[in-house]
C-alpha cells in the first residue's frame, strides 16, 4: 500500500485537491484497509473533473483506485463485460471490440475511467442515446464499513446507484450491457447558420451529432455527424461538407481526432472525437456545460448568441450535443430529454468566472442542470427544486454510509446540510 502525501491536481491542473493523505493502493484488500482507517474519503478515477466534486476537503483522505489490477471480463453469450471502475473508456472498448461487441455510445474523450464518468452523468451525443450510466447494469460497491455490495437494475436503489457523484462508497467494479460491434462514418460539416436552424432536423441527422462554435459570430463553425453504418445515410443540406480534417478547438491539430471524411471504422474510433494516444481538447483549460429540456434548445441558442460577446472573449470552443432522457436520480437528464451546451474556456479562472456568471443569466429561464463534473456556479439551494429524486438520493446514501464517509463539502452543499 503506498501511503504518501503529495499534491494532487485534476488532469487539467486547473484544481489542487485539498487532502490530509492521498493513497494508491495496489490491490482491494490495501483499499479497505484504508477506508476502514479513515473518517473522509473520496475517491480519484482518472481526474478529468473540472470542480471540487472529488475533493475530500482538508482533513480528508483522496484514493486513487488507478493503481488496482484492472479487470475487463467480456461474456460475449450473455453481451456483458464487468470492469473495475478505474478502466479507463480507451482500455475497455478495444477489450470489448476485440470480442466482436460494442457500447451503445461514448464521451468525446475515451481517457476517462469508468466508475468517474458514469458517477457524474457523463453523456456523448445523440437524440437517442442517454448518458453513459445507461449501458451499466449492475454496480459493486466497497461501503465505509468495509463491506461489498452490489446493486443490479431491478433493485430499488439502483436508479440512485450508478450517477452517485461519489457519495455511496468506492465503486470497485461494474457491468454492463454490449451489443454487437458496428461501424461509424464521421463526416464534418462547416458555417450552419443559427438564423432558421430547424434544431431537431440537425440533431437528428445521424446516430450522434455535436455542433461547434467559437460564438465570434452567429452560427456554427463546424458539425459533426456520426452515422452508423447499419442506419440510413446521411442527408445534410444545411451545410458544406469540410475540406479537410478538422479539430473543434480552431488552430489545435486534427490529427489528434478521430478519423473524419466518412471513413467508416470501428465505434470505438469515431465516436469519441478524440484520439486515445493523444491530448484530448486543448489540455490548456476549464469546462463547463448545461443539460436543458431539449425542446428549448432553438430558444437557449439565441440566448447565449445575446451574451455572445462575453463568452466568446474566454472560450476556446462551444459544443451543443444531444442526450436522451435517463432514470438515474442525480443525472443531468434525468426524466428529460435533454440539450446539452458546453463550453471549453481558456484555463484561467477569473477571467471565467464572470462569463460563467454571465450565462447562466441567459440561461436562467430553461432550468439548466450543470454536468456534476465541470465548473459552474449555479447555488446549490437552486439545484435542489431540479432533482425530484433528491431526498431519494440522499437517504440511499445515508442508508449505505450512515457516518457520512463518502460525503464531502460538494455532496453537503447539494444535500442542504
Ligand atoms: C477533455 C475532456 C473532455 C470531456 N468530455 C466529456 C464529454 O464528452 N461528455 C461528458 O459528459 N463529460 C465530459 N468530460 C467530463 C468528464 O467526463 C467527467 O468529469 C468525468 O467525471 C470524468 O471521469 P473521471 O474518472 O476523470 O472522474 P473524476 O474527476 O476522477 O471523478 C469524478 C467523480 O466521480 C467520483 N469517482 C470516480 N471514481 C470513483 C469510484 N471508483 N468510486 C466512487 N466514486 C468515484 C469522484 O469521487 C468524483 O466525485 C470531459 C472532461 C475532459 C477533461
Amino acid at each position: 500500500m503506498t501511503d504518501v502525501t503529495e499534491t494532487v491536481a485534476n488532469w487539467a491542473r486547473s484544481i489542487t485537491y485539498t487532502v490530509k493523505e492521498f493513497h494508491r493502493p495496489r490491490s482491494v484488500g490495501a483499499l479497505r484497509a484504508v477506508v476502514a482507517g479513515s473518517s473522509k474519503v473520496r475517491v480519484l478515477g482518472s481526474g478529468h473533473s473540472f470542480n471540487r466534486i472529488a475533493d475530500p476537503g482538508e482533513e480528508g483522505v483522496l484514493v486513487s483506485i488507478a493503481g488496482l489490477p484492472p479487470v475487463i471480463d467480456v461474456d460475449t453469450a450473455a453481451r456483458t463485460v464487468r470492469v473495475s471502475g478505474g478502466v479507463r473508456y480507451a482500455e475497455l472498448a478495444q477489450a470489448v471490440h476485440d470480442r466482436g461487441l460494442a457500447l451503445p455510445n461514448m464521451a468525446s474523450l475515451p481517457h476517462i475511467s469508468v466508475a468517474g464518468s458514469v458517477a457524474t452523468g457523463t453523456h456523448g451525443s445523440g437524440v437517442g442515446n442517454a448518458p453513459l450510466a445507461v449501458a451499466v447494469r449492475e454496480v459493486e460497491l466497497l461501503t465505509a464499513d468495509g463491506s461489498t455490495v452490489s446493486i443490479g437494475r431491478g433493485d430499488a436503489r439502483f436508479d440512485g446507484a450508478v450517477t452517485s457523484l461519489g457519495a455511496l462508497g468506492v465503486v470497485t467494479a461494474l457491468t454492463l450491457d454490449l451489443e454487437p460491434a458496428y461501424e461509424v462514418e464521421q463526416y464534418v460539416f462547416t458555417e450552419l447558420p443559427l438564423e432558421g436552424l430547424d434544431f431537431e432536423a440537425v440533431a437528428g441527422a445521424a446516430y450522434s451529432v455535436s455542433l461547434f462554435t467559437d460564438w465570434r459570430r452567429p452560427g456554427f463553425r463546424q458539425v459533426w455527424v456520426k452515422r452508423r453504418t447499419d442506419q440510413p445515410a446521411v442527408d445534410f443540406p444545411w451545410a458544406e461538407p469540410a475540406t479537410e480534417a478538422l479539430h473543434p478547438v480552431p488552430g489545435m491539430p486534427a490529427a489528434n481526432c478521430t478519423r473524419q471524411s466518412g471513413v467508416p471504422g470501428p465505434w470505438h474510433e469515431r465516436l469519441p472525437h478524440f484520439r486515445a494516444e493523444f491530448t484530448p481538447s486543448s489540455g490548456e483549460e476549464i469546462q463547463s456545460e448545461y443539460l436543458l429540456p431539449r425542446a428549448s434548445a432553438p430558444a437557449a441558442l439565441h440566448a447565449v448568441d445575446a451574451v455572445r460577446e462575453t463568452v466568446a472573449g474566454v472560450l476556446q470552443t462551444c459544443e451543443v450535443r444531444t442526450i436522451a432522457a435517463d432514470a438515474q436520480w442525480l443525472s443531468p437528464a434525468h426524466a428529460r430529454d435533454s440539450v446539452a451546451l458546453h463550453f471549453t474556456w481558456v484555463r484561467d479562472e477569473s477571467a471565467v468566472l464572470p462569463a460563467v456568471r454571465r450565462l447562466e443569466e441567459a440561461l436562467a429561464p430553461f432550468d439548466p442542470r450543470p454536468h456534476w463534473g465541470k465548473v459552474f456556479g449555479i447555488p446549490a439551494a437552486d439545484l435542489r427544486d431540479r432533482y425530484a429524486r433528491l431526498a431519494d438520493f440522499r437517504a440511499l446514501a445515508r442508508a449505505l454510509d450512515p457516518a457520512g464517509t463518502f460525503t464531502n463539502g460538494f455532496v453537503r452543499d447539494l444535500f442542504g446540510e
